[in-house]
């Protein structure tokens, strides 16, 4: 067993909704690629959306984390508690000319680029000082033909053209809230996180979150992408479509699926055991190799 006590993971859910299957998946994986190799595992709330938030919801999803045997280390931190930070940030990377303000909306980027919805790419029409005058503007990143690239753990060599992918993105809206691609790129960095482990349905957000932290100086952490859990229609599992919420009165059952899921092989003894038992016997038989594609 390699001992590495500085491997630092985190589970870090958005309060969008209580957690399913597919959230069960990602924290086991980050959590047993933490404890597999005496790390830390730390939980995170990504609480930055408050228009997409439910009530009520944090307190579910901490219960339910609780529920299914997880132990995280420290406090839990609420990245809602971390604006005054965000807010230094796009402020020091306005000053050195890194973002900018942007005054177009979703609507004048697709009628001026003639892109459909879906994902859009902005050009850049604000580099230079914003197209219009408005009270409110959105602030974006600066972003170049440099790739970014990383090795992921499970799917391999990595490799984005930003400015063809998103071009210039959004650090903070319009409406002032802070896009995933700041707080998390941040916080993964300041929180000393070694190595992001989370769904394949997020890889499309690594590239910006280390574009965050190259420009900030920041070292990016190692990245990790489990398989996604499909419904039974082959759609993602998400809050959105309102997956069913796991319930720890299932623990056992669902730890051992997940176990499965992640392609390890546990013991069907199991099915009849604990949380306590079935966490044991996976971390001491967690082997990343065995997670597929
Ligand atoms: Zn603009």
């Amino acid at each position: 067993m390699t001992i590495s006590p500085s491997y630092r993971g985190r589970f870090a859910p958005s309060p969008t909704g209580p957690l399913h299957f597919g959230s069960l998946v990602a924290a086991m994986g980050s959590y047993l690629q933490a404890k597999r190799q005496n790390g830390e595992w730390l939980l995170r709330i990504d609480d930055i959306d408050p228009p997409r938030e439910q009530k009520g919801v944090v307190d579910n999803i901490l219960k339910t984390l609780d529920g299914f045997g997880f132990e995280w280390n420290g406090e839990v931190l609420y990245q809602s508690n971390r604006r005054e930070r965000y807010h230094e940030v796009v402020h020091h990377l306005l000053e050195q000319k890194l973002a900018y303000p942007c005054s177009c909306s979703r609507k004048s980027i697709l009628e001026k680029t003639g892109q459909t919805k879906g994902e859009t790419v902005y050009p850049g029409f604000c580099r230079n000082g914003p197209l219009e005058n408005l009270s409110e503007y959105s602030i974006r990143l600066r972003c170049n033909h440099e790739l970014i690239q990383f090795d992921d753990a499970i799917l391999g060599p990595q490799s984005f053209d930003l400015e063809k992918m998103n071009g210039d993105f959004v650090l903070q809206r319009r409406d002032g809230y802070f896009s995933y691609h700041l707080a998390s790129g941040i916080d993964d960095a300041e929180q000393g996180i070694t190595e992001v482990v989370r769904g394949a349905d997020l890889l499309n957000c690594s590239p910006g979150q280390i574009h965050v932290q190259q420009t900030l100086g920041l070292s990016p952490p190692l990245y990790c992408h489990l398989p996604i859990v499909l419904s039974e229609s082959g759609q993602k599992l998400s809050k959105q479509s309102h997956a069913k919420p796991i319930d720890s009165k299932e623990s056992v059952d669902l730890l051992y699926k997940s176990l499965k899921f992640l392609g390890q092989m546990p013991p069907i003894e199991l099915m009849q055991s604990n949380n306590k038992e079935i966490w044991n016997w996976a971390i001491n038989h967690w082997q990343l190799d065995l997670v597929s594609k």
